[in-house]
């Protein structure tokens, strides 16, 4: 199982050019999934006009299927306010679109556990438009529309000083002990018996030291 790092690391480009509270908001997204056992990566974060525009052109004047109806400027993506996620296997080596998964198994659709935690920090999810539905994405538009930020409108420092505070509160989230000892056994005590079947030591000791990792973040003594 990927660490807490491994997992950020995957998604840090994507948050480039992110408003500094947004890309907060999304840290803080992904921490507290993998406390909850789900690994989530992000797919878009800022796409400038010019990508807009291509990302437009596909489907109508270029090959493929339309992904998006909004050219450059009209998107939340072009303003750095919004992003778009997936879930990610343990091992990190897959990415899923399926709402239904539940890969953390505790009955409830892992996708459904990352729009939870992304309303706590704020974020609105396309999930719950009327229209034209997009489940994989998220944004902070801080009551504005796209039209006053092409006319350069752009959140207050009361709004974002507010913002800060809902995220900062959450910060203080902790993995419940359930929750590790749930992944413990799920994924690292089978991946430590078979590394000791194959004879391989690093292999154990590298599930122990994410056991003990994760006993830590829940505040559990190491074993
Ligand atoms: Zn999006």
């Amino acid at each position: 199982m990927l660490t807490l790092n491994q997992v950020k690391n995957k998604s840090i480009a994507r948050l480039e050019n992110l408003i500094p509270v947004v890309a907060t908001a999304t840290e803080r997204l992904i921490e507290h999934c993998y406390a909850r056992g789900v690994l989530i990566v992000i797919t878009q974060g800022y796409r400038s006009a010019a990508e807009q525009d291509k990302l437009y052109a596909q489907g109508r004047t270029a090959a493929g299927s339309i992904v998006t109806n909004a050219r450059g400027g009209y998107s939340y993506h072009n303003f750095g306010v919004a992003i778009d996620f997936a879930l990610l296997s343990p091992d990190g080596k897959q990415v899923f679109w399926d709402t239904k998964r539940d890969g953390n198994v505790n009955q409830i659709a892992d996708w459904a556990e990352v729009v939870d935690e992304a309303k706590r920090l704020g974020f609105a999810w396309g999930g719950d438009w009327t229209s034209f539905k997009d489940y994989p994405h998220f944004e902070m538009t801080f009551g504005l529309s796209t039209a006053q930020l092409r006319a350069g409108i752009r959140p207050t420092a009361a709004q974002i000083t507010a913002a800060m505070a809902i995220i900062t509160k959450e910060e203080s989230y902790m993995m419940k002990a359930e929750d590790a000892n749930a992944l413990i056994k799920r994924y690292l005590q089978p991946a430590w018996a078979a590394c000791k079947q194959k004879g391989d030591t690093a292999g154990m000791q590298e599930a122990h030291r994410l056991a003990n990792e994760l006993r830590k973040a829940s505040g559990q003594k190491e074993q």
